[in-house]
């Protein structure tokens, strides 16, 4: 599908995108070429997909002029949240949460678009022929979804989402639509997540057991590693959790969002005997190279949804898998699904392939989208998660090679 935003003009003074009819053919504007799109459009029987196409750029609304979540620059983006693989640097203009904005800025340093507007939750505002909000999504801190509407069709854009509740975000909230546009990253039956807390209670049994052996947790710097804290701060635990270079900006963003994370000393900085029955958190790339070493005889976890399947823990040296996840399993997917009242699905990213196939055994209308670009850097590629992030231009790239032992790694 051809994308006609590369050739906009996003003019956020007047909250409209002008529009490049001759960009627009192919869409559903293109049956009026002398008509004012204003006046046009809502006598025309928009389609959902006149609304949302599909372009190597990303999810893209052509008659709104701007992509959402774009793996590439655009003059327009609108963000779901900050996870690398959906919050990238270099776009025109970013509409996303305060919360994304400001763990983008914290990755990518100020400069990280043209301009940068927080959209207000459940505020309703009008961007070209579209309306459009943003609704908590339950992922990580300041995650949305993006509810789009245009001539009576109402369409959600998931992001990533968990149902499962999350101390250090707001809940998802359900949106009734016509089409719901869902990830599956663990979208296979196979995928059921037992409760987080459990899980973290696994962990401190662990270390009770075991008191004279660090416990070094693999987690995601965004959103897990501050989930897992929360977690075990909520279990009662009070000491210090020690936290891998590669953590703790992140970290700190949270704290200052207010989430209580309690004491979050710097690893590097702690003798070897004090780290002796401590937890220490750590991107999953450092649980398995030099830095650990420093760490007394360590008992090795892993927080990740992926920990369901045994083969994968054993292959990635892991003691202790923890299945902890920050996107839906199976049944909170296809239940998510049901609960929407969607007569169409599209699925994103993930295993695309099954969830199209039961919501086609519901009667729904489905299909995969196979998109590129998502799960390199979180939970939806495991196998990724050991490669260091690409910063996005030269400041990003100093702050990252500033101490080339400490990889800034991230993922659900
Ligand atoms: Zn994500
Ligand atoms: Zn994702």
């Amino acid at each position: 599908m051809v994308c006609c935003i590369g050739r906009l003009t996003w003019s956020p003074a007047t909250g409209r995108a002008p529009q490049d009819r001759a960009t627009l053919t192919g869409s559903v504007i293109t049956a009026a070429p002398s008509a004012d799109a204003d006046a046009y459009i809502p006598a025309m029987a928009l389609t959902c997909t006149d609304i949302l196409t599909q372009t190597p750029q990303g999810l893209c609304c052509p008659i709104g002029g701007f992509h959402i979540d774009p793996v590439r620059p655009v003059e327009r983006a609108l963000i779901t949240h900050g996870h690398s693989d959906h919050a990238r640097a270099g776009h025109g203009a970013v509409l996303a949460t305060r919360e994304t904005l400001a763990i983008m800025a914290e990755r990518y340093g100020e400069g990280f678009a043209g301009s940068a507007e927080a959209a207000r939750l459940g505020e309703e505002r009008r961007i070209g022929e579209v309306t459009v909000r943003f609704v908590p999504a339950g992922h990580v801190l300041g995650s949305a979804q993006i509810v789009i509407e245009a001539g009576g069709c109402r369409i959600v854009v998931s992001g990533d989402y968990k149902r499962e509740a999350d101390p250090t975000c707001l809940p998802f909230e359900l949106v009734p639509c016509d089409v719901f546009i869902t990830e599956a990253t663990f979208g296979l039956p196979v995928f059921r997540h037992p409760e987080a807390r459990s899980e973290v209670q696994k962990l401190l049994e662990s270390v009770a057991l075991f008191p004279e052996r660090a416990h070094l947790v693999g987690v995601y710097a965004l959103g897990k590693a501050q989930r897992v804290m929360a977690l075990i701060r909520e279990a009662g635990y009070d000491r210090p959790i020690y936290l891998h270079g590669a953590l703790e900006r992140l970290t700190e963003l949270y704290k200052s969002e207010g989430v209580d994370l309690g004491e979050t000393p710097k690893a590097t900085g702690a003798r070897k005997s004090e780290l002796g029955g401590a937890i220490v958190l750590a991107p999953p790339s450092a649980t398995q190279d030099l830095w650990s070493r420093r760490l007394p005889d360590p008992v090795t976890a892993f927080a990740s949804g992926w920990m369901r399947v045994r083969a994968r823990a054993r292959q990635k040296g892991v003691e202790l898998p923890l299945v902890i996840s920050d996107h839906a399993d199976w049944e909170d997917l296809c239940r998510t699904i049901a609960e929407t009242g969607a007569g169409e699905v599209w699925v994103t990213h993930g295993q695309e392939d099954a969830l199209v196939h039961w919501c086609r055994t519901q009667g729904l209308e489905a299909r995969p989208l196979h998109m590129l670009g998502y799960g390199d850097e979180e939970e939806g590629d495991l196998g990724a998660s050991s490669r260091p992030e690409h910063p996005p231009d030269a400041e990003s790239r100093d702050r990252v090679e500033a101490d080339p032992a400490e990889d800034s790694l991230e993922g659900a």
